[in-house]
């Protein structure tokens, strides 16, 4: 099947993505790294050095940037204390997150979306708390995308809210990130998207020579927690195992991403995270949410959780001289565009499902309108099943629609379309009786 699809470009992310820079996000790479340290277990309390002070000043730079969003957006340091553990806490620590939030303008409209990155650092020991740890890449490449989208974001409106957070405690155990989404999970938020960045923006691998700066990946998992029992057996008689909520929502940044950034390909990777690795998505996907991990295309490992050193005429350590920030600026501009796609989005059509009265070889849907939002209506997406992405997008203002297409051959969702063109995530249809 041949897809084609030809949608605008909204003028206002595309505004947006222009305006991420490069130099702004080296110049907060420059920053993070000049505190030394960023290990979880460095000190607190010091003024220019270690942890505390770095997630002082990202609060700081968050309050700036809110001084131009009519009051809309607030930053704090969302701490907590932590007990030894047996494991990467050798005794009780001061654990916080620096967490920005840029409130969205309906008031009946509870979505939440989240980029983070994580602001710890480390050297070859975990546990070592003093030696200089300079993680420009890992994490604050990750950081520096956070930042910048709250830099150009907090000046826009959306009728969604956006989470801005560099998270603590990633090396030592994931902490910071879990610490979040259990709060988020015992207080109820709809958290309807994650993008969790860590480790983008190296272009190149230690091994081999290739140097490439036009691929981002994307991992997802396909099945999500809520898959137990009876929506198993759904998933497994329908062949839904590639359309769970992490799954559907890198094909989205894949497609949203795609449109909005040039020389860019987003390369969706079948997996919660690379191979035995973990990330602050993790805790996300394990509450149920929609989370998944974008990092860079080749990793470097001599760059990577190293003690400064060189050895053999090679540099080893995590400096910001091996970055490629014109590849950092693509990546972060792929999380803008679809962070601002999916807040400017109605929220997703209700109750969408599939006519499965009478045997048929056409498709017919229905659904239900979005619960908020201007809605100019809805896309209706279809794929072949052995299609990764979606190949044909077909627009309706109705809430029903028939195909002449057999859902026996083919997956279908249907999105919500806003009045500038922003979609929703899709949502799969139910069987209908
Ligand atoms: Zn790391």
């Amino acid at each position: 099947m041949n897809g084609q699809k030809i949608i605008n470009r909204d003028i206002e992310i595309e505004q947006m993505v222009r305006e991420v820079s490069a130099d702004s996000l080296k110049s907060y790479i420059n920053k993070m790294v000049s505190f030394g340290t960023r290990n979880t277990l460095s000190s607190t309390t010091e003024k220019k050095r270690g942890i505390g002070a770095s997630r002082e000043w990202v609060v700081q730079k968050f309050n700036e940037f809110a001084r131009n969003s009519d009051g809309r957006m607030s930053a704090f340091v969302d701490t907590t204390t932590l007990q030894a553990d047996g494991r990467r806490i050798d005794s009780a620590i001061n654990l916080g997150n620096a967490m920005a939030t840029l409130k969205g303008t309906d008031p009946n409209d509870d979505r939440i979306y989240i980029i983070s990155g994580h602001l710890d650092s480390r050297v070859t020991n975990v546990m070592n708390r003093t030696s200089d740890a300079p993680g420009a890449n890992d994490d604050g490449s990750g950081v520096a995308a956070v930042i910048e989208c709250a830099r150009i974001m907090s000046r826009h409106s959306f009728p969604a809210t956006i989470i801005f957070v560099a998270v603590s405690g990633e090396e030592q155990g994931l902490l910071g990130a879990n610490y979040l989404a259990e709060k988020a999970k015992k207080e109820g938020w709809n958290i309807d998207a994650v993008l969790n960045n860590n480790i983008m923006g190296s272009n190149n691998s230690n091994e081999t020579n290739i140097i490439d700066n036009t691929r981002l990946r994307i991992f997802s998992e396909s099945f999500s927690v809520q898959d137990t029992g009876r929506a198993t057996l759904n998933i497994r008689s329908l062949g839904l195992e590639n359309d769970g909520r992490a799954r559907q929502l890198a094909r989205y940044v894949k497609e949203v991403g795609e449109r909005y950034v040039d020389n860019m390909e987003i390369v969706m990777i079948y997996r919660n995270d690379r191979f035995l690795r973990g990330g602050d998505h993790t805790p996300f996907v394990q509450k149920g949410f929609a989370a998944v991990r974008l990092t860079e295309m080749n990793e470097n490992y001599n760059h990577q959780h190293q003690d400064l050193r060189t050895e053999k005429g090679i540099v080893y350590g995590d400096l910001v001289e091996f970055m490629d920030f014109e590849y950092l600026r693509k990546n972060t501009a792929v999380n803008l565009s679809c962070l601002a796609n999916l807040a400017k989005a109605p929220s997703v059509p209700q109750e969408v499902k599939v006519d499965v009265k009478n045997l048929t070889n056409s498709t017919s849907l229905f659904w239900k309108a979005s619960k908020t939002g201007a809605i100019k209506g809805y896309y209706i997406l279809m794929r072949e099943t052995t299609s990764p992405i979606w190949q044909k997008k077909i627009f309706t203002i109705d809430t029903a629609m028939t195909l002449p297409y057999s859902k026996d051959n083919y997956f279908f969702a249907v999105q919500s379309v806003g009045v500038t063109d922003n979609e929703s995530l899709p949502v799969i249809p139910a069987v209908g009786r």
